[in-house]
């Protein structure tokens, strides 16, 4: 989408700071850490939230938290002690990119519920 800063970052038009990146999934750190690691997970492919997920996206929905998620909690060094995965989805949800994205986040304990 010509207008979305996630598709600029994932086509490589701005530079981010890649920490995981295969054919259709991209991770890079963000750029306001709330953690020690603190990651975004993004389709390479426009969607705006797991609301727009569709049918024919089952196997990149399952590729990212069956397989990226896991890898990238392993090769941060989170997997041990834990960390947390969210996507924040719609106002309410406090999302203020339109592309879909998981925040991956860890390195020290978090309350609950969130703010
Ligand atoms: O869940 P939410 O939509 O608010 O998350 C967007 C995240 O994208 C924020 O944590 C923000 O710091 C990050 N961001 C970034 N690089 C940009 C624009 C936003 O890391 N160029």
């Amino acid at each position: 989408m010509a207008d979305c800063i996630f598709c600029k970052i994932a086509q490589g038009e701005i530079p981010s700071t890649k920490v995981y990146e295969d054919d259709t999934v991209l991770a890079f750190r963000d750029l306001d850490p709330q953690a020690p690691e603190h990651v975004l997970i993004i389709p390479k492919k426009h969607i705006r939230s797991v609301l727009d997920f569709g049918a024919e996206d089952g196997a990149l929905a399952a590729h990212i938290l069956t397989e990226v998620v896991p890898q990238l909690a392993r090769s941060l060094g989170v997997d041990g002690d834990g960390f947390r995965l969210v996507t924040n989805t719609g106002e309410d949800g406090g999302q203020t990119v339109g592309h879909l994205h998981f925040h991956l986040l860890g390195g020290r304990a978090f309350a609950w519920p969130p703010g």
